[in-house]
């Protein structure tokens, strides 16, 4: 009896993920303020606008223009310059991919975050005329920062971590325990993905040590306890930059838009940071850009402003079921005591943060305007929630 042939099992296709797709078009406010990731919450998308940030970034002239790491003036050669190179896309992609496997599906804590994030990075530091003062590998290093800080966030604070004895507040001895988490993730991905020993090729050893001192100091720096002494830390930092580094955009070149914006290193003058000021000043600005939703526009800051009460009050309630102690803000579920919180954290924290920035960067005065604005928006719906409440009241 003749037997069947055995179907032929072929080995399965190493695939590896592009950078961009060619089938999806990038929006056309993607490399202005106006961009927010709050109605995009399709993973291939939002890879894909990732692609597009790194590819800008790469290709971008200014980056290119910023000299070695550790070089005191800027340079048109740079030897990051070789990680524009497309042998190294498809590395690059399957760390984005893999960056992006290992963020949960949390109200707030989750990949559309950390897009956001690393897009508001790049725009602060493009827009702020930083770039070219900065090493260019340690822009890259930022970015990278910027896209992981929260990766595997657990979807709750340190202060629950700390307090249920987690395995993380263990490890970590109850310092920036999930910060410290995030950290130490984004190096194990960076080498599962091979784009360390791209990292390594490119920069050399002592290039890829500073790097990872970048990465390491942005992450750590987006803890909020440390909000206040980050914000001395900034205006330290900026004090070193050169008065140029402020400068009004380049004529043409829209409020919002730094598509046309492209200023060259040499003629704003001024040197490149040094390692140190760079580390300084790269952490305000991943702080910077983790707190940026107040600057958006009202739809997207009334969509995150839900997202994460609704992920403080799941935490509230594990932290009833546990007896754990609990912060009264983060019960609050309804729309009225949203409006308190948003306006005490717009006033108190966002909008002192980034008057400081626009001392800085005065041609960026539309941020706080925007801050201003969402301010009064959040009063007239907190005017509206407390009649409706009254009437309520009076008629029950
Ligand atoms: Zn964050």
């Amino acid at each position: 009896m003749s037997r069947a042939p055995s179907p032929i099992v072929l080995p399965p296709a190493k695939r590896i993920p592009k950078l961009v797709s060619e089938y999806l078009t990038p929006p056309d406010t993607l490399f202005t303020f106006e961009f927010d990731t709050y109605d995009i919450d399709e993973s291939f998308l939002l890879k894909n606008i990732v692609g597009h940030i790194f590819l800008r970034m790469m290709q971008d002239t200014d980056w290119r223009g910023g000299g070695e790491i550790g070089s005191t003036s800027s340079s048109s050669s740079s030897n990051i310059c070789g990680l524009a190179s497309p042998e190294h896309h498809g590395t690059l992609a399957t760390f984005i991919h893999l960056v992006c496997n290992h963020y949960r599906n949390n109200p707030y804590h989750n990949f559309q975050h950390a897009v956001n994030v690393l897009h508001s990075t790049y725009i602060l530091l493009h827009r702020a005329h930083y770039l070219p003062r900065i090493p260019p590998a340690f822009v890259f290093a930022t970015l990278i920062a910027a896209l992981c800080h929260d990766v595997d966030h657990p979807g709750n604070t340190n202060s629950y971590e700390i307090h249920s004895n987690s395995a993380l507040a263990m490890l970590y001895n109850d310092n920036s325990v999930l910060e410290n988490h995030h950290c130490h993730l984004t190096f194990t991905l960076l080498e599962q993905s091979g784009l360390k020993n791209v990292l390594l090729n490119t920069v050399g050893v002592d290039g890829y040590r500073a790097c990872r001192q970048v990465i390491i100091a942005c992450i750590l720096g987006t803890d909020m306890s440390k909000h206040s002494e980050l914000l001395r830390t900034f205006e330290a930092a900026t004090a070193l930059v050169p008065a140029a580094a402020a400068a009004a955009p380049a004529v043409g070149a829209g409020a919002n838009d730094i598509r046309d914006d492209s200023d060259d290193g040499e003629e704003k003058g001024g040197s490149v940071f040094g390692t140190e000021e760079a580390v300084l000043l790269l952490k305000c600005v991943v702080h910077f850009a983790d707190l940026s939703n107040g600057t958006k526009h009202f739809e997207a800051v009334h969509f995150w402003s839900t997202k994460i009460s609704e992920e403080f009050w799941i935490q509230s309630l594990h932290e009833e079921q546990l007896g754990l102690p609990s912060l009264s803000f983060m019960k609050a579920r309804d729309p009225l005591s949203m409006c308190v919180n948003e306006l005490m954290f717009l006033r108190n924290h966002v909008l002192p943060m980034w008057e400081g920035w626009v001392r800085k960067c005065p041609d960026m005065h539309f941020l706080v305007e925007a801050i201003q604005r969402n301010i009064r928006e959040w009063e007239a719906l907190e005017q509206d929630y407390r009649h409706t409440h009254e009437i309520h009241s009076l008629t029950f």
